[in-house]
């Protein structure tokens, strides 16, 4: 479903992804590890097309994401309106949770199917009650963002990511931000999306207990490059490289 073809992340002279290869299946649930500043961010911001490629090529579903194939079968980068689209398939959530602090719950999640996928907007509410229902969260329909705890508005941000109904969701440290306590209901929830739900998740997150509970795929990252990837048994029991060993010590 995913390929990343020798992608190269340049920041002036600074490369942050070095030819990177990996690819993620439909429907599995993969988590990325590795320590600060290897690079795992930029792949989820790549992915939303929130950044630009500095070279290789990215493809979904065998599309290239950051390119469109010319007429004469090469590749030219992509226009907004190619972006736009792939956009569509791909839901991020947030460390910080990033609502619309002037909306109301509900708002939040109807606005992008509304004015991205022109959706009804009946149509968008009932479906946004049924994730607020999913969520735990029906109580708070009418509720402003700055009115609840982190661990709700992670929720509503994730019932959002939900509304486009994405081929993949990506979750950036979606539990850094949030107090102890409210860190598990969290993981609960997304452990529950990725066993009823046929949605593709790449999950970035020092949180190695989701790893072992939701993923297949663990991927170590380190210096922009993949390290070592296999099963979280392998991975957390038996990890084949120093630097996986390192820090694994260091994190558990
Ligand atoms: P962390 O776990 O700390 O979030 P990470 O593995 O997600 O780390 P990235 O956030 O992807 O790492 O960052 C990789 C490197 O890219 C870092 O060295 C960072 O300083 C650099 N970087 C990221 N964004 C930019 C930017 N907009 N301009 C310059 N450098 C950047």
């Amino acid at each position: 479903l995913v390929r990343f073809d020798k992608v190269v992340k340049r920041y002036g002279d600074h490369v942050v992804l070095d030819q990177l290869d990996f690819s993620v299946e439909r429907g599995e649930h993969v988590t990325l590890i590795g320590p600060s500043g290897s690079g795992k961010t930029t792949i989820l911001r790549l992915l939303m097309t929130l950044e630009k490629v500095s070279d290789g090529v990215i493809r979904i579903n065998g599309d290239p994401l950051t390119h469109m194939l010319a007429t004469d079968g090469s590749l030219k980068p992509a226009s907004e309106k190619h972006l736009r689209e792939a956009r569509k398939k791909i839901g991020m959530v947030f460390q910080q949770f990033n609502l619309f602090p002037n909306m109301k719950v509900l708002q939040n999640i109807t606005e992008a199917p509304v004015n991205v996928l022109g959706m009804d907007r009946d149509k968008a509410e009932a479906r946004a009650r049924e994730l607020l229902d999913l969520v735990g969260l029906s109580a708070k329909t009418d509720a402003h963002p700055s009115q609840l705890s982190g661990g709700q508005q992670q929720r509503v941000a994730i019932a959002r990511a939900l509304a486009m109904e994405p081929e993949i969701l990506l979750l950036d440290e979606v539990t850094s931000a949030l107090d102890p306590e409210l860190v598990a209901g969290v993981l609960e929830l997304l452990g529950d999306i990725a066993r009823n739900t046929d949605i593709t998740m790449l999950c970035v997150t020092h949180e190695m207990n989701f790893a072992r509970d939701v993923s297949e795929k663990v991927l170590m990252f380190d210096a922009g490059r993949v390290v070592e990837s296999g099963s979280p048994e392998k991975i957390f029991s038996d990890p084949e490289h120093e630097r996986t060993r390192e820090f694994l010590n260091a994190v558990l």
